[in-house]
């Protein structure tokens, strides 16, 4: 029977499972963005998955530019994760109960990122902004939370208003099925605009809970901080004695040792920015949500912040959190493998195949005359289309909404047909792994030229 399920893996047709899929769950898939909405056709069925590549079911191999929305910084099936994840197994799939590996796993992230002396460990990205957001409003007494428009923190009900990523894929304002009041205790303001949020705090600062932000928004294509940005809003958040919330639920452990937060506040130091006695850092966020890479392909995410704050989380606190495959054991070991795994060659390896990409993305644009802008935030990358966002870039939501969002359609398919797996939507990132050789890197720079004629039609 197993031998069975097996080859039913690996000889399937495409549609056949696509069509047998609708029956069964809605849409074919299990999270929305997976259905190729936006760039349309039928999404291909993955059968395996190997370093740089993936195979579908009619056994077709892609070199891989989604990488598991951000987890595979190592590549897909690490030998050593693997095996890691096989030793734990045989050991028990979980136990609901405590493990040294949790613990090891937490100090690890302490090494990384030494403000998050305490780590709650979850099992995706989602609860660990939503349990950030209830410890916020917990610790301030306050209820509002802002947020900037673009910026995706998983399906929170109150973090979906105008969120980026899925929401944006499918142009929807938020959900349905939430409530009014949900929604009216999240104020939404525009991405890079720290004069919306002071205004916000002058005319409500005493309610406001917590502002979150993605550490370097990646979720409507890819929109770095401005300079000072992420530094603004810690000045305000602190002067209202209000929480910060850094969600690098995306960024962390991907775009450098310590997240977005090192590389951000390692560049503010090399430009002579003073930094705070206490940290060392230039600034520092009160909490820091992670997810994607943290787990290593298997579902683990985290908060971490100050002992201060992260005690008031139960059993200690007041603040209710729990789970029953919380710190699951097989998980936790995929997770410390990949984090012991992920050292200064990797990150090396990562930021060079994304800088060759993402040039050479620019310029086969250019040679076929299609106007656009890449933005880069570290090793992650994306496209803008239009003249538009070419003649000066994008720096929040209504700017990567008003791009020509057609021609990634086009460049999409072109690519897929040439054996590149892209993100099935213009408003995410394209992510690369230490394991992206010469030979995936050589197929990507043959199918650019392909995939950019596509767009220019
Ligand atoms: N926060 C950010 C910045 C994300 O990119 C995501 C997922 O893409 C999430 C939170 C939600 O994580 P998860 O999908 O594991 O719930």
């Amino acid at each position: 029977q197993l031998a069975a399920a097996g080859a039913a893996l690996t000889s399937t047709d495409n549609h056949d499972a696509f069509v047998r899929a609708q029956r069964v769950l809605p849409g074919g898939v299990s999270s929305p963005v997976r259905a190729y909405g936006s760039v349309g056709g039928d999404p291909r069925f993955l059968a395996s998955a190997s370093g740089p590549w993936v195979t579908d079911v009619e056994g077709r191999d892609y070199a891989d530019l989604v990488c598991s929305w951000g987890p595979a910084l190592l590549g897909h099936a690490h030998p050593e994760v693997v095996a890691a994840v096989q030793e734990a197994a045989s050991r028990g799939l979980s136990f609901g109960a405590p493990t040294v590996g949790e613990v090891e796993l937490g100090e690890e992230i302490r090494r990384r990122v030494p403000a998050a002396e305490r780590v709650r460990l979850v099992s995706t990205g989602t609860e660990a902004t939503m349990t950030a957001v209830r410890l916020a409003r917990g610790v301030t007494g306050r209820s509002l939370i802002i947020k900037f428009a673009g910026c995706y923190h998983g399906h929170v009900d109150s973090l979906l208003a105008e969120a980026g990523s899925g929401v944006a894929t499918l142009a929807l304002p938020g959900s349905a099925g939430v409530t009014e009041a949900s929604a009216a205790e999240t104020l939404v303001l525009p991405y890079n605009d720290l004069a919306a949020v002071e205004e916000a705090f002058t005319e409500r600062g005493s309610e406001i809970a917590a502002v979150i932000t993605e550490a370097s928004p990646a979720n409507m294509g890819v929109v770095p901080p401005q300079p000072g940005f992420n530094e603004g809003l810690r000045r305000i958040t602190s002067a209202h004695g209000a929480l910060m919330i850094m969600d690098e639920v995306l960024t962390g452990f991907r775009v450098g040792p310590s997240g977005w937060w090192g590389l951000e506040n390692r560049l503010l130091l090399d430009e002579g920015a003073q930094p705070s006695s206490d940290t060392g850092a230039v600034y520092t966020p009160d909490l820091f949500t992670f997810g994607k890479v943290v787990g290593g392909g298997m579902p683990v995410a985290a908060l971490g912040g100050p002992a201060a704050i992260m005690d008031q989380l139960a059993p200690l606190g007041p603040v209710y959190q729990a789970g029953t495959l919380s710190g699951n054991p097989v998980a936790v070991a995929a997770g410390l493998a990949t984090l012991r795994l992920a050292d200064d060659a990797v990150y090396a390896r990562v930021d060079e195949v994304s800088s060759v990409l993402s040039t050479a993305l620019g310029e086969a644009l250019d040679a076929e005359g299609v106007p656009h802008a890449i933005q880069r935030a570290g090793s992650l990358f994306s496209a803008f289309f239009g003249p538009a966002a070419a003649a000066a870039g994008v720096r929040d939501y209504a700017q990567a909404q008003a791009q020509e969002g057609f021609r990634y359609k086009a460049l999409f398919h072109a690519m897929l047909d040439a054996g590149v797996n892209l993100p099935p939507s213009v408003f995410e990132a394209w992510f690369v792994s230490a394991a992206h050789d010469d030979a995936a890197v050589n197929r990507i720079l043959e199918a650019l030229p392909l995939g950019a004629r596509a767009a220019a039609a």
